[in-house]
Formats: structure tokens, C-alpha cells, sequence
């Protein structure tokens, strides 16, 4: 049994639901094109689970946050996909690939072939048994990567109401999860190993900030330490939790969020890897060119650092999805993906974005006694990262352009006394024109005006930092 499609999505995850709207942009025809996923709802917003689908009242459900819903555009249900002629495949793992015939194999025995393959596999969380603890299967055990995974949280937080649970992991899912039990009235109590929270973005100094703020709220934080086995009654739940500094914690559900792993495994020695990810070049083409790789499992070029990254986060998944469709649709006049990275997170009332590197030396500024401050990280005297807490629309959008010009910084003392100040005045610097005139094909133009404002932008910002610095 076998079928074709032009274009093929493995994956109906964040990135496959944007990769579908920029085929539609583009024009694709009536059948041309498939999403193969083994979830059994159309691609929807991921973040939106550790989120509004966790909230006491009122909570997020589907179709609420089907995609593309994240960035203001059209929220595509399953009804738009029938419209636009687009084959939704769900349910549907593949378990096999050949990338050198061009075909994927299904656990249902069917074969789908493709002209072009996105690959948009996405993650799969890390499990407790891969760090030699039992117990996953428990019923009162949660993950947190997909619909079902949340689904069984909020079934487990309304059965513990007033009860007390463990939250194994500092980093992402275990901060957002940890307040959402605490909004759930559940008593936590959050362990992990690192001195302090999400210790591969926050300065310790940022992470105090949250940390404190979680206390205030009502969650236990033990650091520095790990889970080193669960206890379980008669029945198989889990009763308890053993630490490896000797604690004992009395536990009524677990939340894990100790990391996740790309899925990349169906194109190892087909495909070239570099990161831990498919590699591709600026176009999210791999080393088989019929084949693009996008989302969590892209490692791709970022040509502002000039080197190759894997990110796991929800921006680079839509924008990856958007580069490979433009990539495949309009080869001659796309342009060279040029990503400026980008992280946020919500918890409680505090809300921050990150842009940029966090390499280098960091500067903090604004109030840590107030609701708005962040840090600045500046390398060979360049400013290349930005994290602001309880900033507004404008704020973002000023640090998003500065941190792509990475500004000359000549005095420390100064950034850290005109904090938020700096950027915003940077990025307030008149715009420069584009030369008039020129001509022959789209992208040669484009290139040549942002080799001309670079220069220009460059210069001025050097002049600017200059100037800043003798104030
Ligand atoms: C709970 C949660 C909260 C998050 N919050 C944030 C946030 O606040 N900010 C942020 O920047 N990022 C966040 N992220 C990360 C973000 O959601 C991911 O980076 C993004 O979803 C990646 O998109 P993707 O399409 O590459 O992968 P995914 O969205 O994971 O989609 C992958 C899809 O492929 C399917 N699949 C995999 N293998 C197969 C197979 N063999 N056959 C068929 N189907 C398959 C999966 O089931 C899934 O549907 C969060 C992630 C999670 C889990």
C-alpha cells in the first residue's frame, strides 16, 4: 500500500502547523501535500500546555490554540486543513525512513513517498529510568511534552487538591509547572541538582529573583541535590520520594521535567548530524537535498554568532518552518536565514524575554526590589544578549534590533547605571536609507542594501558608543 504526496511533513508539531500555512502562502495545490503525526489532533500551540491548559479557571482547550493562534495569525483547525486541501494524517507514527528513495514507512504498514521531505519531529522528554530511577508508568508520575501528557496532569492535580507534590527539575517545564501546581493549590516542593534555577539561561543573580518569588508563592526549593528513588504503595502509585542528600519527602503526584531528546533517530547514518541535530544549512536544507529538518531537531546556522546551534524553543520552530517552505517554494529568491534567538517564558504574573547570547560579561541593571529588570551580556566589548523581566511590547522590540547590531560597549559602569535606557536609545537611532536605484532579480538588491545600511549602522553605532561612553 503506497501513496505520494509533493510535499511531505513528518511531524504535527509547532513547526509542521507553520510549515502548512506558508505552503498555503505560497500556493500549493489540492493534495500536494500531507502531515504525517502520531498525535491525534491537528498541530496546536505546545507552550499553551505548561500554560493556560494547567490554569484553575478557565483553562486553554483545543481548538483554542491550534496553531498558528502563537503569532497572530490564522488558527488553523482541522476543518482549515480539508479546506486547503491538505492531508492530515494523525495517529500515525513512522517508523521507518529512506531518505535515499525518498519514502517513509507507517506502523500501519503504509508507504508514503515525497518529492520534498520537512522534517519536524520535535522532541521526546527524558525519562527517569535514563537516570537510573524506576518508576514512570505510575499512575501519579507526570511528563510534560504533549496533549496527552497534559491531560493526565490536570487529571492528577485535581485528584491531589491540598495535597503535596514533587517537581524534579529546575529548568523550563519544571518552573512553569511548579507554579501552575501552586495555582492548582497544590503544595510543592521542586529539586534540582544546579546551585540554582534554569542555570543555562539566568545569572545566579536573576535566578535569586524567581527563586525568592516561588518561595513567596509557597513553593520548597531544595538545590544541589537529586531525586535518587520514588516509593510506592500496594497499588503501584508513588508515596514517596528519596533524595539523594537523605531527605525523604512525603509525595502525593510527581511532575519530571529533567530535559528532552530530539527525535531524530529514523535519519541517523542517512543524514549528516552535528549538535545533536539534523544538520542544515541556511536554507533548513540537510545533507540529502530533497530533505529539509526544522524545529528542535534542526541544527541550524545562525549568522549573527556565525555558528551552528540546536534551539528548543517555540520561535526558531515557526520560523524554521516558515525559512524551508520559502526555501523549497522560491529557491532562487529566498534569502539566507538570519536568526536573532529568542526565548520567553510566563509564570505567575512575571513574564520575560531573552534575545540574543548569553556569552560573555553580564551587567544587570533596573530594580530587583521591583518588577522590571534584566542583564545585558557583552562579548569582545559587544553587546550580544538581553533578558528583561516585566518589560512592555516596546522594550522587546528595541532590544530585538539592538542586540542584531551588537553594539559597540565601552563602559560597563554606564550601561549598568542606563539599564533599559541603553537600547531603547540605540535602537531610536535614525533609520538608514537604502540607495536608490539598482536593479536585476530580488535578492541581489536586498543583499547589497543591507551590506550598505550594515556598514552604515555599524558606524554609527560605534559613534553612538563613543558618545554614550564620554556622557
Ligand atoms: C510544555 C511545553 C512548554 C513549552 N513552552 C515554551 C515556551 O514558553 N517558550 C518557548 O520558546 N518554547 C517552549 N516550548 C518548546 C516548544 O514548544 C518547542 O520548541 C516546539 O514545540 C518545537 O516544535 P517542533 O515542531 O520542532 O516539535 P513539536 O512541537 O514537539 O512537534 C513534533 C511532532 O512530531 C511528532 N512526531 C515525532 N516523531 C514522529 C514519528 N516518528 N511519526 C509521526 N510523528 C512524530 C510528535 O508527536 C509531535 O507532534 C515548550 C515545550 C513544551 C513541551
Amino acid at each position: 500500500m503506497g501513496r505520494y504526496f509533493v510535499y511531505v511533513i513528518l511531524g504535527g508539531g509547532v513547526a509542521a502547523g507553520y510549515a502548512a500555512l506558508e505552503f498555503t502562502k505560497k500556493g500549493v495545490s489540492n493534495g500536494e501535500l500531507c502531515i504525517i503525526s502520531d498525535e491525534l489532533v491537528a498541530p496546536y500551540e505546545r507552550p499553551a500546555l505548561s500554560k493556560g491548559f494547567l490554569l484553575p479557571q478557565a483553562p486553554a482547550r483545543l481548538p483554542v490554540f491550534h496553531t498558528c493562534v502563537g503569532a497572530n495569525e490564522e488558527r488553523l483547525t482541522p476543518n482549515w486543513y480539508t479546506e486547503h486541501g491538505i492531508e492530515l494524517i494523525l495517529g500515525t507514527r513512522v517508523i521507518s525512513a529512506d531518505t535515499r528513495r525518498k519514502r517513509l514507512l507507517t506502523a500501519t504498514g503504509e508507504t508514503i513517498s515525497y518529492k520534498f521531505l520537512i522534517i519536524a519531529t520535535g522532541a521526546r522528554v527524558l525519562k527517569l529510568e535514563e537516570i537510573g530511577i524506576n518508576g514512570s508508568n505510575a499512575e501519579n508520575v507526570c511528563y510534560l511534552r504533549d496533549l496527552a501528557d497534559a491531560t493526565k496532569l490536570v487529571n492528577i492535580m485535581r485528584m491531589c487538591n491540598g495535597g503535596n507534590a514533587i517537581v524534579i527539575g529546575g529548568g523550563y517545564i519544571g518552573m512553569e509547572c511548579a507554579a501552575s501546581l501552586v495555582m492548582n493549590k497544590i503544595n510543592v516542593t521542586m529539586v534540582f541538582p544546579g546551585s540554582y534555577c534554569m542555570g543555562r539561561l539566568l545569572t545566579p543573580k536573576i535566578a535569586r529573583y524567581y527563586e525568592d518569588f516561588y518561595e513567596l508563592k509557597g513553593v520548597n526549593i531544595i538545590k544541589g541535590t537529586n531525586l535518587s528513588s520514588l516509593v510506592f504503595n500496594s497499588e503501584g502509585k508513588v508515596t514517596g520520594a528519596n533524595l539523594k542528600d537523605g531527605r525523604y519527602l512525603h509525595v502525593d503526584m510527581v511532575v519530571v521535567g529533567i530535559g528532552a531528546h530530539p527525535n531524530t533517530s529514523l535519519f541517523e547514518g542517512q543524514l549528516t548530524f552535528e549538535k545533536g541535530g539534523i544538520k542544515v544549512n541556511s536554507q533548513m536544507q540537510s545533507s540529502n537535498t530533497s530533505v529539509y529538518a526544522v524545529g528542535d531537531i534542526a541544527s541550524f546556522p545562525i549568522k549573527l554568532f556565525g555558528d551552528t546551534r540546536r534551539l528548543e524553543h517555540v520561535d526558531a520552530a515557526r520560523r524554521t518552518a516558515k525559512q524551508a517552505v520559502c526555501a523549497i517554494m522560491e529557491p532562487k529568491i529566498t534569502s539566507d536565514f538570519d536568526y536573532l534567538p529568542f526565548f520567553y517564558s510566563r509564570v505567575f504574573s512575571l513574564s520575560w524575554q531573552f534575545y540574543g547570547d548569553n556569552v560573555g560579561e553580564v551587567v544587570h541593571f533596573g530594580d530587583f526590589s521591583g518588577t522590571k529588570f534584566g542583564a545585558y551580556w557583552v562579548n569582545n566589548r559587544r553587546l550580544v544578549g538581553c533578558f528583561l523581566e516585566g518589560g512592555g511590547n516596546e522594550d522587546y522590540v528595541a532590544i530585538a534590533k539592538v542586540i542584531r547590531l551588537k553594539p559597540v560597549v565601552l563602559d560597563f559602569g554606564e550601561l549598568e547605571r542606563e539599564g533599559l535606557n541603553f537600547v531603547v536609545a540605540v535602537s531610536r537611532k535614525p533609520p538608514v536609507l537604502p540607495p536608490v536605484g539598482g536593479g536585476g532579480g530580488m535578492k541581489k538588491p536586498v543583499n547589497l542594501w543591507y551590506a550598505a545600511s550594515g556598514i552604515v549602522v555599524a558606524a554609527s553605532v560605534a559613534a553612538f558608543g563613543y558618545w554614550y561612553a564620554g556622557k
